[in-house]
């Protein structure tokens, strides 16, 4: 299921006709913008683009033929810093849908207080039908083409599906060749040999964490008492599901994307294996119950962390949804229809822009450690992230507060009063 189109939703709330990444985008900015004291004329200048590179990159294949792919860099605003997001190998990525991608991360960048903007590429391609060879060469070719509009100063961009960090080495190797000098700042999400930070992978999970917990503490739940259900057991799920298992929550159920695991005295997450670990080592675990994705979304659980694809919760099961509260780890997780219907049932949604933001607020742990060429501990990485999410959080809880605001609104609210501040005062060039 692609996780970047959403379904559009009449007045009525049926899921109907596919939305594009950017129709969503632009629409979620509208409603926001309703929130925030901020000029017209900046809303309507973050409905677009700075500007959208499309470019070939031609790949030798290791049968000697050539394709040509086409690849893009969509950089959405630099208000407040470089462009920051990431680059994605899929067969289905578009220009659209990049610059959809690229509003979003400009959103979670302000939500976190990071100095950046948003902007996201990639290459259309299926990565799983090319050898190591060939990716290395597509990615080198795509870091070449990219070459004028990328840098640490202007846009650093950072691993996302089908990429990882090979694929961040390979680019920052074949970027620093050309420029002359070795450039670990130009991406992020790099192996720590060559610059990379220590926990940026565990990072979005351990933020989905800690926003959890806090979200607990502030419904006046007891941890100890509160049961999670988590589907997809990757980076993002699995970090999350041990940490809160860790930190006494009972983790009833997990999943893959071949099913579900359940028990209802909570998993031992630390037995259960990512697909990384042991392939379908987590449908296949000894669990009392197994269950589908779909029977999973639905249990009667305190908490239901949707943490594998997109578009997961929709207008068609949002009503068998028994959650008392759900949080967003994976991007775009519920529909436009689906959002407003757990709004009218009073069940809370903590949106991904805040939830999953780890991951991009490590990557600009590692730009400052490159910048500075020292890299920093674990431990010191594990405390700067606790600290950046306890203050995302709060700004966004006093906008839930203060204006009786969703969580998704509040965030959004924060994320546009920055920008905006940071555009009305700056003014519009020449
Ligand atoms: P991953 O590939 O490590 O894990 C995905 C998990 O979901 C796996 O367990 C997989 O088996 C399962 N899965 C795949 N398709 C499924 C389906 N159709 N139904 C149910 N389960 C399915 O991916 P990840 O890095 O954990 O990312 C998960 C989500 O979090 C994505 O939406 C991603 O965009 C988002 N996210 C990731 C990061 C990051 O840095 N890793 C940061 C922010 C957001």
């Amino acid at each position: 299921m692609p996780e970047t189109t959403t379904t559009d939703e009449d007045a009525a709330g049926g899921e109907t006709e596919p939305e594009s990444a950017l129709a969503t985008a632009r629409r979620q900015l509208e409603r926001a913008a309703a929130h925030v004291d901020v000029d017209s004329g900046v809303v309507t200048r973050l409905k677009h683009p700075t500007k959208v590179q499309q470019v070939s990159v031609p790949l030798r294949l290791d049968d000697g033929s050539l394709e040509v792919f086409t690849g893009y860099r969509a950089q959405h605003d630099d208000v407040r810093g470089p462009y920051k997001g990431g680059l994605r190998f899929h067969p289905e990525v578009t220009a659209d849908e990049c610059v959809g991608l690229s509003m979003w991360m400009t959103w979670k960048c302000a939500v976190m207080d990071l100095p950046f903007g948003g902007a996201k590429g990639g290459v259309a391609v299926d990565p799983k039908t090319l050898s190591d060879e060939e990716r290395e060469r597509l990615t080198r070719r795509f870091a070449e083409e990219l070459r004028d509009v990328v840098g640490p100063k202007k846009d650093v961009p950072a691993p996302d599906m089908g990429t990882g960090p090979q694929e961040m080495a390979w680019f920052m190797d074949a970027y620093s060749m050309q420029q002359g000098e070795t450039t670990p700042g130009v991406v992020t999400g790099k192996p720590p040999v060559i610059g990379g930070s220590y926990g940026r992978e565990e990072a979005p999970g351990r933020s989905v964490a800690i926003v959890t917990r806090e979200a607990i503490d502030y419904y006046d739940w007891d941890i100890e008492e509160t049961t999670v259900a988590v589907q997809g057991f990757g980076s993002v799920g699995a970090n999350a599901a041990r940490l809160l298992d860790d930190w006494g929550a009972s983790i009833v159920a997990v999943s893959d994307v071949d099913g579900a695991i359940y028990d209802p005295d909570g998993l031992d997450t630390q037995d259960v294996k990512g697909h990384d670990e042991r392939p379908g080592m987590v449908s296949g675990y000894d669990a009392p119950q197994s269950m589908t994705n779909a029977e999973l979304l639905e249990l009667d659980v305190d908490i239901l962390i949707p943490a594998a694809v997109g578009e997961v919760i929709t207008a068609d099961n949002v009503d068998d949804i028994s959650a008392e509260m759900v949080v967003e780890g994976a991007n775009g997780p519920t529909t436009f229809a689906a959002d407003t219907i757990l709004e009218e049932r009073g069940i809370p949604v903590i949106p991904d822009i805040l939830a999953n933001a780890g991951g991009v607020t490590v990557s600009y742990f590692e730009w400052l450690q490159d910048i500075n060429r020292r890299q920093w501990s674990l431990e010191r990485v594990h405390e700067e992230l606790e600290q950046e999410m306890l203050d995302a959080w709060d700004a966004v809880r006093e906008h839930v507060e203060a204006d009786d605001l969703t969580w998704r609104d509040a965030a959004y609210a924060v994320a546009l009063s920055r920008i905006g501040g940071a555009k009305e005062t700056r003014g519009l060039w020449p």
